[in-house]
């Protein structure tokens, strides 16, 4: 008989109940993908992004409230909610089903508390089941999740990495999603304090053959999907013997699709030229991260591009007339002032290109790996905010700048239990 196993996206508890579902997700469907590819009578129960498209998320509710980074000073907290579809739906899963295992996948640590809720209640609704563990999460926190997931079977990764480069099967989803990610290599060669990429993906690049990439975006364009984002780390390396044959394979077909990049275009490595074809192939949305202009931080943190830097690229991007160019701003990086912020902001506005603010949380493995528990370091709970980076202003930053997602009341029609999000409240204990 076939082995069967179901994989499981868990819920999240966050600070803002955004959906940022826009493109459809990719881990636990990746994994599924090799599975099924391996015989496994595979299934996959996503708590978070599969009913978006069907009916929006059956329920989202107040769990708790946390304390806002710089407590002591602001006395500022916020309301955490519960995102996803309800529990009962996933115990009436099990128990319909009794999957034999149940692989449960978890991408940020600080949403490592939705995942241990999946391993819970899969523990007391199908005690039989063998659970397996894996995703960014375990990687990084590798005994943390030993701890708090005893009987599960931890793995370093959800899948090793040739795996991540498997066609992603859309069978799984349950609507074609309207943006599907690409990953067409792994790896970065460059090693910025704050960043997990080379620990995850290390600093040796490997690359999906670029025929098989397009092949794979031509298979789902015929099947619906009508847009892509790329989200390589450094989605330039290489660029003659990979992305540049992407780029001229995508040109030679009858199709278009809208193509979007997402953080990995070095602007170090931008060139006219390969703007031009970018423009050719159906790019539309472009961006290129800035983190800060501000240079002594970009050389504290090794960060191999200056302001300078991405003032070229932008130039070149100016004398294309076609893409939406967005610049992701870094905010919340201990040191950091709200002038420094504010600085970058009106740096890349006043380059008529559009800010997106990145809050900054400190990534286990990192320079900046922090002892506290992870759920706390959530980026929206603003962990190093000061009294030179109020986290009402930081507030204020998010809720002017923040371009990403789409606000629950607005994509959940009908549903039973929809809290809107409230600014930080003052304590006045
Ligand atoms: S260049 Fe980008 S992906 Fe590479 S280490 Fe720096 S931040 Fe990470």
């Amino acid at each position: 008989m076939r082995k069967r196993a179901v994989v499981v996206n868990p819920p999240v508890f966050t600070p803002k109940p955004w959906s940022n579902v826009e493109c459809g997700s990719m881990g636990v469907y990746t994994y599924a993908s090799v599975l099924r590819n391996e015989g496994v009578n595979i299934d996959v129960f996503d708590f978070v992004s599969e009913r978006r498209e069907l009916d929006g998320w059956e329920d989202v509710r107040v769990e708790r409230v946390a304390k806002v980074g710089n407590y002591e000073s602001e006395r500022l907290r916020k309301r955490i909610y519960y995102v996803g579809v309800n529990e009962r739906r996933y115990i009436d899963y099990l128990k319909a089903c009794k999957p034999p295992i149940v692989i449960i996948s978890c991408l940020f640590t600080f949403y490592w508390q939705g995942a241990k809720l999946a391993y819970d209640l899969t523990r007391e609704y199908s005690p039989e089941s063998e659970i397996w563990f894996g995703g960014n999460y375990s990687t990084l926190c590798y005994e943390h999740a030993l701890d708090n997931f005893p009987e599960a079977r931890v793995s370093v990764s959800a899948t090793t990495i040739p795996d991540r480069f498997v066609d992603i099967n859309l069978g799984f989803y349950k609507v074609i999603p309207r943006m599907f990610p690409i990953l067409t290599s792994v790896g970065c060669a460059f090693s910025c304090k704050w960043c997990a990429v080379p620990f995850l993906e290390g600093n040796k690049m490997q690359f999906k053959d670029p025929r098989k990439v397009v092949e794979d975006m031509e298979t789902k364009y015929r099947l619906g999907v009508r847009s892509f984002r790329f989200i390589d780390s450094h989605l330039l390396a290489d660029y003659e013997n990979h992305f540049k044959v992407i780029l001229e394979e995508l040109v030679k077909k009858p199709w278009r699709a809208e193509l979007h990049s997402y953080g990995g275009l070095n602007p170090l490595y931008v060139t006219q030229g390969m703007l031009e074809l970018m423009a050719e192939a159906g790019f539309v949305r472009i961006q290129l991260p800035i983190e800060t202009s501000d240079e002594k931080t970009l050389k504290d943190n090794n960060r191999p591009v200056s302001a300078g830097m991405w003032e070229a690229a932008i130039k070149k991007l100016k004398r294309i007339n076609r893409f939406q160019v967005v610049s992701y701003v870094l905010a919340g990086l201990p040191g950091q002032t709200i002038e420094d912020i504010y600085r970058t902001i009106n740096f890349v506005e006043g380059h008529g290109v559009t800010p997106v603010p990145l809050f900054f949380t400190p990534i286990p493995t990192t320079r900046y790996e922090d002892p506290r528990p992870l759920e706390d370091l959530h980026p929206y709970l603003f962990p190093f905010a000061s009294d030179d980076m109020p986290a009402l202003e930081l507030e204020r930053i998010q809720e002017k700048y923040y371009t990403g997602g789409v606000h629950v009341s607005e994509i959940i029609k009908g549903s039973k239990t929809v809290y809107e999000s409230g600014p930080a409240i003052k304590d006045k204990s």
